[in-house]
């Protein structure tokens, strides 16, 4: 314990100095003066210890002239040496103080010096907040330095002490490192997280120990370091979170992280794309692997000018291209030199193949809109011109002949139409089937009748086969019938007249195959694929330019629906084509007269004319409706509004009513419902016809005492054919 301000040492010195001299001179009277000098030599340790050598040595000198002045005869005298004895005492005291003096002063200096290292450990162990524990395994006491209170809330003067805090399966664990470090005789090392007694809080603690063994093998003693490494762990786990988002948006977002030297090669890269290993990448040139060897150039051109650059790239590798956008920064270190390129590569191949996916739908769009325009100006030229014809004839031949060019065109715009719906219902996913079992082999000979006219009128041939027995199919036989009809129509279209077409139905495993092969003009292979695309048209030479390239869409869509699968074959252009469609076979057979027509007992009109009531607001629709029913021998009233049809109904006393729904005011569905709630004429028969029909549609309808739904625009012959059924069957 050497005092430490060097000014205090001297008076401290000349202090103990006094209180030693008035000691001996208190203690002298009973030594009878023998032995002046002994008392001296504690004190002089103690100056040696504490003001180290300087006044020590002053001390000694002092001492030596006080005993000398107080106990040396002649006493008063300060250098009273008359004898040899005397001067042989002085000199021997000096020199046996002397020795004391240098000896305490040494052990002094070495007490201060462990003193300042205890220190600047202590220092140590705080800042890198830690404790080292030290442990005896005899007396089972465990000493340790630094602040265990501070960092754990407990002071450890056990092993127990040190487990406390922790879990019992880690104070388990530890335990177990323990024994085999005392068996091998080594190191140990664990980590693990402490509860603080005091608050509570968790310290994640870093143990590492060494076991020393005796000559027997046997622990005696362990010691080691115990760390607070709570800061390290959460900086860890935030670095690990973070790096782990970081990954997350890098994968997600299809991005290389890249790190290369100046010279352009790669040091560090991480989700490698295109297939390249991360090894293969390291120590490559930037590009070289892609065969793009000048990619390492723009790098080092990056690293003289100091630029950031961003660059779109399109490589190819393994046989696809990839469109890649490419940001590279050069980093300086200290000096400013640039060492290093910071990069990150985008692979954009998905998006850029969208938007051009999205560009070519859209020049589809446009050229269908086009088309559709064409398509829907063509026939009405030839109504137009029949309009004036029938204006001006005055023979019946000529009167013929302009209806049925209306008709005809008409037709074809109905048809046009009811694609283009058919179309928006396919892709807003609100398509229902009408499914049932039925047999295949009916739906493909309704299909055919369906397009006779048109393959007379082309003076196409077509033969058909069919397989003895029936093949069951659950499906809409309407929808079949569309999806053969717009089949066959295609054949007939792509065909120069005059044109052959083979129509086979058969069965094959639980499949049921249906295939339209015509000797037309062919479909070439690259061009096959998209033949089911929304708004294709092949503009192949010979083609007929009619249709709006909705047909084949809305087939696969319906196909598909029923759970099969249409495919098209063709050896290219010339060489004819061939559609198949396959369908699940049912697993039974379809109910008895399935598919057959109902047999209506037609009436005959001209025998008892039949009244019919036409409601509608459409002022031109009602009335031509009702000149069409009185030339086909009804009798035909019209009513422009719900409270109208309801007013005249009393005294019309129609059999039938057609009624339109979205009637402004009093809607169809009212005058119905009000229809069937004030008469009780079974014999009336409410047909509604309207634009809407769904299934929800045709509920409403009916719920509302409606006999039919008809979904516009109606064909003549169909209406007159649920009339004739309503009034041969009436409710
Ligand atoms: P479109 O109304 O134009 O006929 P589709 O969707 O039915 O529309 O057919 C799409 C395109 O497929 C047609 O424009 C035509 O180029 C081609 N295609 C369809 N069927 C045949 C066929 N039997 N022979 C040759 N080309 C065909």
């Amino acid at each position: 314990m050497v005092i430490e301000r060097l000014w205090f040492r001297w008076p401290v010195a000349a202090l103990i100095f006094v209180a030693a001299t008035w000691l001996n001179l208190q203690l002298q009277p009973a030594l009878n003066g023998r032995a002046p000098l002994l008392p001296f030599f504690p004190s002089l340790v103690v100056v040696g210890l504490a003001c180290g050598l300087g006044p020590s040595l002053a001390f000694l000198a002092a001492a030596c002239l006080a005993t000398l002045y107080f106990w040396v005869d002649p006493v008063g005298q300060f250098l009273p040496i008359n004898s040899l004895a005397d001067a042989a005492m002085v000199v021997l005291f000096l020199f046996a103080g002397a020795l004391v003096a240098s000896v305490s002063a040494w052990a002094g200096r070495l007490m201060q010096k462990e003193r300042n290292s205890r220190r600047r450990l202590n220092l140590a162990l705080a800042a890198g907040r830690m404790v080292t524990w030290d442990w005896d395994s005899v007396t089972g006491f465990a000493t340790t330095a630094g602040g265990a209170k501070q960092l754990f809330g407990r002071s450890w003067s056990s092993m127990d002490d040190m487990l406390a805090g922790m879990s019992a399966p880690d104070a388990e664990r530890f335990r177990d490192r323990y024994r085999y470090a005392t068996e091998s005789g080594g190191r140990f090392s664990f980590a693990c997280p402490l509860t603080r007694p005091d608050t509570g809080e968790t310290v994640w603690t870093q143990f590492d120990g060494y076991v020393s063994l005796d000559a027997k093998g046997r622990a005696v003693h362990a010691y080691g370091v115990a760390v607070d490494v709570t800061q390290q762990q959460e900086a860890l786990r935030a670095s690990q979170a973070a790096e782990e988002r970081f990954h997350l948006a890098l994968q997600s977002g299809k991005v290389m992280a890249w790190e290369c030297d100046a010279q352009g090669r790669y040091t560090w890269a991480f989700n490698t794309p295109m297939g390249f290993s991360r090894d293969a990448l390291i120590g490559a040139e930037v590009g070289s692997l892609v065969g793009e060897p000048e990619y390492a150039a723009i790098v080092r051109e990056a690293v003289a000018t100091g630029r950031t650059m961003n660059l779109a790239q399109q490589v190819s590798h393994g046989g696809r291209t990839y469109q890649l956008l490419t940001s590279l920064r050069p980093v300086a270190d200290h000096n400013g030199e640039v060492r290093r390129v910071l990069g990150a590569t985008v692979d954009v191949s998905e998006l850029s193949a969208a938007q051009e996916e999205l560009r070519r739908e859209s020049q589809r769009k446009d050229a269908f809109l086009a088309t559709l325009a064409h398509e829907l100006r063509n026939p009405m030229a030839p109504i137009r011109y029949a309009v004036a014809m029938l204006r001006q004839s005055t023979t019946e031949a000529a009167r013929a002949h302009a209806t049925d060019i209306i008709a005809r065109q008409s037709a074809h715009m109905a048809r046009l139409l009811d694609d283009l719906l058919d179309m928006s219902r396919i892709t807003r996913n609100v398509v229902e089937l009408q499914r049932q079992v039925i047999d295949l082999r009916t739906v493909v000979k309704q299909a055919l009748e369906a397009v006779e006219p048109l393959y007379k009128e082309m003076k196409h041939r077509v033969s058909l086969s069919l397989p003895p027995e029936p093949v069951p199919v659950d499906g809409d036989p309407t929808r079949l019938q569309q999806v053969l009809g717009n089949l066959l129509d295609n054949a007939a279209k792509y065909s120069p007249e005059p044109g052959e077409v083979t129509v086979h139905v058969a069965t094959e495993d639980d499949q049921a195959l249906v295939t339209v092969t015509d000797k037309g003009i062919g479909i070439a292979m690259e061009m096959q694929p998209q033949v089911f695309e929304l708004f294709t048209r092949i503009d192949s030479r010979g083609a007929a330019p009619s249709g709006l390239g909705i047909g084949l869409a809305v087939s696969r869509q319906l196909v598909q629906l029923h759970g099969g699968a249409i495919e098209v074959e063709s050896e290219g252009v010339g060489h004819g084509s061939r559609f198949i469609v396959r369908l699940p076979l049912a697993p039974h057979g379809p109910a008895a007269h399935d598919g057959e027509e109902p047999d209506v007992e037609a009436t005959d009109p001209a025998a008892a004319p039949v009244c019919v009531m036409v409601v509608d607001d459409n002022v031109d629709g009602a009335n031509t409706l009702a000149e069409v029913l009185r030339g086909a021998h009804y009798r035909a009233a019209v009513a422009y509004s719900g409270e109208e049809a309801l007013k005249c109904f009393e005294r019309v006393q129609p059999r039938v009513m057609l009624l339109d729904i979205g009637l402004p005011g009093i809607s169809g569905t009212e005058v119905a419902r009000r229809l069937r709630s004030s008469t009780r004429r079974e014999d009336l028969a409410l047909i509604a016809i309207t634009g809407w029909g769904q299934r929800s549609d045709r509920d409403a309808t009916a719920a509302a005492g409606f006999d039919a739904h008809l979904v516009k625009p109606v064909e003549f012959s169909e209406l007159e054919r649920v009339m004739q059924q309503l009034l041969s069957e009436p409710r």
